[in-house]
Protein backbone atom coordinates (compact mmCIF):
# COMPACT_ATOMS: atom_id res chain seq x y z
CA UNK A 1 0.00 0.00 0.00
CA UNK A 2 1.04 3.54 -0.58
CA UNK A 3 2.50 5.55 2.20
CA UNK A 4 -0.44 8.09 3.22
CA UNK A 5 -0.33 10.62 5.75
CA UNK A 6 -2.62 10.92 8.83
CA UNK A 7 -5.13 13.97 8.56
CA UNK A 8 -5.64 14.98 11.78
CA UNK A 9 -4.37 18.56 11.83
CA UNK A 10 -0.81 18.80 12.51
CA UNK A 11 -0.09 15.72 12.45
CA UNK A 12 1.09 14.03 9.37
CA UNK A 13 2.49 10.76 10.27
CA UNK A 14 2.32 7.33 8.17
CA UNK A 15 -1.03 5.53 8.24
CA UNK A 16 -0.09 1.58 8.83
CA UNK A 17 -3.31 -0.90 8.46
CA UNK A 18 -5.15 -1.20 12.39
CA UNK A 19 -7.71 -4.35 12.79
CA UNK A 20 -10.73 -1.50 12.15
CA UNK A 21 -8.94 0.25 9.38
CA UNK A 22 -5.85 2.33 9.29
CA UNK A 23 -3.88 4.20 12.31
CA UNK A 24 -1.06 6.54 13.04
CA UNK A 25 1.43 6.28 15.92
CA UNK A 26 0.22 9.05 17.36
CA UNK A 27 -2.94 6.99 17.93
CA UNK A 28 -5.09 8.61 15.66
CA UNK A 29 -7.66 6.26 13.59
CA UNK A 30 -9.52 5.75 10.41
CA UNK A 31 -11.88 3.41 10.81
CA UNK A 32 -12.88 0.61 7.33
CA UNK A 33 -16.35 0.77 5.67
CA UNK A 34 -18.34 -1.84 4.96
CA UNK A 35 -17.67 -1.44 1.50
CA UNK A 36 -13.76 -1.24 1.88
CA UNK A 37 -13.01 2.16 1.54
CA UNK A 38 -11.67 4.68 4.31
CA UNK A 39 -12.51 8.23 5.18
CA UNK A 40 -9.74 9.95 5.87
CA UNK A 41 -12.05 13.58 6.19
CA UNK A 42 -11.87 15.68 9.16
CA UNK A 43 -14.62 17.09 10.76
CA UNK A 44 -13.63 20.59 9.30
CA UNK A 45 -13.61 19.55 6.00
CA UNK A 46 -17.02 17.57 6.31
CA UNK A 47 -18.86 20.75 7.29
CA UNK A 48 -16.72 23.04 4.71
CA UNK A 49 -16.59 20.73 1.23
CA UNK A 50 -18.73 20.60 -1.28
CA UNK A 51 -19.89 16.70 -1.34
CA UNK A 52 -18.76 16.06 -5.00
CA UNK A 53 -20.75 13.60 -7.05
CA UNK A 54 -23.82 12.69 -6.44
CA UNK A 55 -25.20 9.28 -6.78
CA UNK A 56 -26.93 10.03 -9.91
CA UNK A 57 -23.60 11.39 -11.38
CA UNK A 58 -22.04 8.06 -10.08
CA UNK A 59 -24.55 5.61 -11.54
CA UNK A 60 -24.39 7.90 -15.08
CA UNK A 61 -20.79 7.07 -15.44
CA UNK A 62 -20.99 3.62 -14.20
CA UNK A 63 -23.21 3.12 -17.08
CA UNK A 64 -20.95 4.63 -19.51
CA UNK A 65 -17.97 2.89 -18.34
CA UNK A 66 -20.09 -0.22 -18.67
CA UNK A 67 -20.99 0.32 -22.07
CA UNK A 68 -17.23 0.40 -23.37
CA UNK A 69 -17.80 3.74 -24.58
CA UNK A 70 -14.39 5.04 -22.74
CA UNK A 71 -12.54 1.92 -23.62
CA UNK A 72 -10.53 3.67 -26.36
CA UNK A 73 -9.67 6.32 -23.63
CA UNK A 74 -8.60 3.71 -21.00
CA UNK A 75 -6.38 1.98 -24.29
CA UNK A 76 -4.92 5.59 -25.15
CA UNK A 77 -4.41 6.00 -21.55
CA UNK A 78 -2.28 3.26 -21.08
CA UNK A 79 0.07 3.50 -24.34
CA UNK A 80 0.63 7.30 -23.26
CA UNK A 81 1.72 5.21 -19.83
CA UNK A 82 3.51 2.96 -21.45
CA UNK A 83 5.45 5.37 -23.68
CA UNK A 84 6.55 7.55 -20.48
CA UNK A 85 8.08 4.37 -19.35
CA UNK A 86 5.53 4.13 -16.30
CA UNK A 87 6.64 0.66 -14.84
CA UNK A 88 5.21 -2.09 -13.14
CA UNK A 89 4.15 -1.57 -9.35
CA UNK A 90 4.23 2.13 -9.72
CA UNK A 91 2.85 3.38 -6.40
CA UNK A 92 -0.25 5.68 -7.79
CA UNK A 93 -2.72 7.64 -6.53
CA UNK A 94 -5.72 8.67 -9.02
CA UNK A 95 -6.70 12.13 -7.49
CA UNK A 96 -10.30 12.70 -8.37
CA UNK A 97 -11.03 8.98 -8.99
CA UNK A 98 -14.67 8.96 -9.39
CA UNK A 99 -16.01 5.60 -9.62
CA UNK A 100 -12.98 4.16 -10.30
CA UNK A 101 -13.15 2.37 -13.44
CA UNK A 102 -9.98 4.17 -15.55
CA UNK A 103 -7.78 3.06 -12.37
CA UNK A 104 -8.86 -0.20 -11.75
CA UNK A 105 -8.13 -1.06 -15.25
CA UNK A 106 -5.01 0.81 -15.75
CA UNK A 107 -3.92 -0.56 -12.00
CA UNK A 108 -4.56 -3.95 -13.63
CA UNK A 109 -2.28 -3.34 -16.85
CA UNK A 110 0.32 -2.27 -15.24
CA UNK A 111 0.19 -3.79 -12.08
CA UNK A 112 0.03 -0.40 -10.12
CA UNK A 113 0.11 -0.38 -6.32
CA UNK A 114 -2.58 1.76 -6.69
CA UNK A 115 -5.15 3.67 -4.59
CA UNK A 116 -7.65 6.38 -5.54
CA UNK A 117 -8.93 9.57 -4.11
CA UNK A 118 -12.21 11.42 -4.23
CA UNK A 119 -14.15 13.53 -1.82
CA UNK A 120 -17.77 11.66 -3.09
CA UNK A 121 -18.63 9.07 -1.08
CA UNK A 122 -21.05 7.77 -3.76
CA UNK A 123 -18.15 7.75 -6.01
CA UNK A 124 -15.34 6.01 -4.14
CA UNK A 125 -18.02 3.79 -2.54
CA UNK A 126 -19.17 2.39 -5.69
CA UNK A 127 -15.51 1.81 -6.37
CA UNK A 128 -14.36 0.28 -3.32
CA UNK A 129 -17.65 -2.31 -4.21
CA UNK A 130 -16.66 -3.18 -7.64
CA UNK A 131 -12.75 -3.56 -7.48
CA UNK A 132 -12.06 -4.31 -3.76
CA UNK A 133 -8.07 -4.96 -4.71
CA UNK A 134 -7.28 -1.18 -5.06
CA UNK A 135 -7.24 0.97 -1.95
CA UNK A 136 -10.18 3.61 -1.64
CA UNK A 137 -10.04 6.75 0.07
CA UNK A 138 -12.35 9.51 0.80
CA UNK A 139 -10.54 13.24 1.23
CA UNK A 140 -10.29 16.39 0.40
CA UNK A 141 -7.83 16.42 -2.89
CA UNK A 142 -8.05 20.48 -3.01
CA UNK A 143 -6.01 20.97 0.00
CA UNK A 144 -3.14 18.74 1.55
CA UNK A 145 -3.21 15.18 -0.02
CA UNK A 146 -2.52 12.39 2.79
CA UNK A 147 0.10 11.27 1.53
CA UNK A 148 3.42 11.49 2.61
CA UNK A 149 6.75 13.68 0.84
CA UNK A 150 8.11 11.59 -1.94
CA UNK A 151 6.54 9.01 -1.59
CA UNK A 152 4.98 7.98 -5.03
CA UNK A 153 5.91 7.55 -8.81
CA UNK A 154 2.52 8.48 -10.31
CA UNK A 155 -0.08 10.75 -9.74
CA UNK A 156 -3.39 10.87 -12.20
CA UNK A 157 -5.41 13.19 -12.53
CA UNK A 158 -7.95 12.63 -15.27
CA UNK A 159 -11.04 15.34 -15.86
CA UNK A 160 -10.38 16.50 -11.92
CA UNK A 161 -8.86 19.12 -10.37
CA UNK A 162 -5.32 19.81 -10.68
CA UNK A 163 -3.20 20.73 -7.49
CA UNK A 164 0.71 21.33 -8.96
CA UNK A 165 2.44 22.04 -5.36
CA UNK A 166 0.90 19.19 -4.21
CA UNK A 167 1.80 16.62 -7.10
CA UNK A 168 4.92 17.79 -6.83
CA UNK A 169 4.91 16.70 -2.76
CA UNK A 170 4.00 13.53 -3.04
CA UNK A 171 5.69 12.78 -6.14
CA UNK A 172 9.75 11.17 -5.87
CA UNK A 173 11.86 13.42 -8.13
CA UNK A 174 11.18 11.40 -11.38
CA UNK A 175 8.15 10.67 -10.91
CA UNK A 176 5.00 10.82 -13.34
CA UNK A 177 2.57 13.11 -13.56
CA UNK A 178 -0.64 11.88 -15.72
CA UNK A 179 -2.73 14.79 -16.77
CA UNK A 180 -6.06 14.88 -18.64
CA UNK A 181 -8.55 17.55 -19.52
CA UNK A 182 -11.23 18.25 -21.56
CA UNK A 183 -10.19 19.08 -24.85
CA UNK A 184 -11.69 22.25 -26.58
CA UNK A 185 -14.71 20.39 -28.55
CA UNK A 186 -15.15 17.97 -26.03
CA UNK A 187 -19.53 16.88 -26.19
CA UNK A 188 -19.30 20.25 -28.23
CA UNK A 189 -22.83 18.79 -29.82
CA UNK A 190 -23.96 18.04 -26.13
CA UNK A 191 -23.28 21.61 -25.07
CA UNK A 192 -24.93 22.78 -27.66
CA UNK A 193 -28.25 21.12 -27.62
CA UNK A 194 -28.40 21.46 -23.27
CA UNK A 195 -27.13 25.13 -23.36
CA UNK A 196 -27.95 26.06 -26.18
CA UNK A 197 -23.74 27.35 -27.23
CA UNK A 198 -20.96 25.32 -27.29
CA UNK A 199 -17.95 27.61 -26.46
CA UNK A 200 -14.75 26.25 -26.52
CA UNK A 201 -12.99 24.52 -23.40
CA UNK A 202 -9.56 25.12 -22.83
CA UNK A 203 -8.80 28.06 -23.75
CA UNK A 204 -5.88 28.52 -21.84
CA UNK A 205 -2.75 26.28 -21.96
CA UNK A 206 -4.02 23.74 -18.81
CA UNK A 207 -0.64 22.54 -17.90
CA UNK A 208 1.61 25.56 -17.92
CA UNK A 209 0.96 25.94 -14.04
CA UNK A 210 3.02 22.72 -13.87
CA UNK A 211 5.98 24.09 -15.90
CA UNK A 212 7.79 25.36 -12.41
CA UNK A 213 8.57 21.45 -11.01
CA UNK A 214 7.55 19.10 -13.91
CA UNK A 215 9.41 19.08 -17.47
CA UNK A 216 6.89 18.73 -20.17
CA UNK A 217 6.32 16.64 -22.95
CA UNK A 218 4.31 17.07 -25.72
CA UNK A 219 0.88 17.05 -24.94
CA UNK A 220 -1.44 14.52 -27.06
CA UNK A 221 -5.40 15.00 -28.18
CA UNK A 222 -7.55 12.04 -28.27
CA UNK A 223 -10.56 12.55 -29.90
CA UNK A 224 -13.31 10.69 -31.23
CA UNK A 225 -16.79 10.84 -32.67
CA UNK A 226 -18.90 8.44 -31.61
CA UNK A 227 -22.35 7.64 -32.17
CA UNK A 228 -24.59 7.65 -29.15
CA UNK A 229 -28.45 6.90 -28.11
CA UNK A 230 -30.37 9.32 -26.63
CA UNK A 231 -30.00 7.67 -23.15
CA UNK A 232 -26.31 7.70 -23.04
CA UNK A 233 -26.31 11.27 -24.15
CA UNK A 234 -28.26 12.36 -21.03
CA UNK A 235 -26.06 10.24 -19.18
CA UNK A 236 -22.94 11.93 -20.13
CA UNK A 237 -24.32 15.29 -19.14
CA UNK A 238 -25.72 14.25 -15.99
CA UNK A 239 -21.78 12.97 -15.21
CA UNK A 240 -19.80 15.80 -17.03
CA UNK A 241 -21.58 18.75 -16.54
CA UNK A 242 -22.94 19.53 -13.10
CA UNK A 243 -24.17 23.22 -14.61
CA UNK A 244 -26.48 21.14 -16.80
CA UNK A 245 -28.17 18.97 -14.59
CA UNK A 246 -32.44 18.97 -14.95
CA UNK A 247 -31.19 19.63 -19.07
CA UNK A 248 -30.78 15.73 -19.71
CA UNK A 249 -34.91 16.09 -20.44
CA UNK A 250 -34.08 18.03 -23.95
CA UNK A 251 -31.52 15.49 -24.72
CA UNK A 252 -33.79 12.62 -24.52
CA UNK A 253 -36.53 14.38 -25.54
CA UNK A 254 -34.47 14.30 -29.61
CA UNK A 255 -34.41 10.17 -29.42
CA UNK A 256 -32.63 8.67 -32.00
CA UNK A 257 -28.55 8.15 -32.42
CA UNK A 258 -26.18 11.31 -32.84
CA UNK A 259 -22.53 11.66 -32.76
CA UNK A 260 -20.75 13.56 -30.10
CA UNK A 261 -17.21 14.55 -30.10
CA UNK A 262 -15.15 12.87 -26.83
CA UNK A 263 -12.15 15.17 -26.50
CA UNK A 264 -9.64 15.14 -23.99
CA UNK A 265 -5.95 16.50 -24.10
CA UNK A 266 -3.16 14.23 -22.52
CA UNK A 267 0.19 14.82 -21.20
CA UNK A 268 2.31 12.53 -19.45
CA UNK A 269 4.93 15.38 -17.01
CA UNK A 270 8.13 14.34 -15.20
CA UNK A 271 8.76 15.41 -11.52
CA UNK A 272 11.95 17.71 -11.69
CA UNK A 273 14.83 16.04 -10.29
CA UNK A 274 16.40 19.66 -9.24
CA UNK A 275 15.39 21.04 -5.58
ZN1 LIG B 1 -2.06 11.10 13.40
Amino acid sequence: MIALACTVRGCGAELAPSAAGLACPRGHAFDRARSGYVNLLQPHDRRSLDAGDSREAVSARRRLFASGLYAPWIEELGRALADAGVERGARTLDVGCGEGSILAALAERFELDAAGLDRSVHAVEAAARAHPSIAWIVANGDRRLPVRDGALDLVLSITARRSPNEFARVLRPGGRLLLAVPGADDLAELRAAAMGSATDLAIHDPFAEFDTEFERSEARVFTHRVEVLAEQRADLLIATYRGARGREERVLAEGGARTVTLSWRVAVLVRSRRA
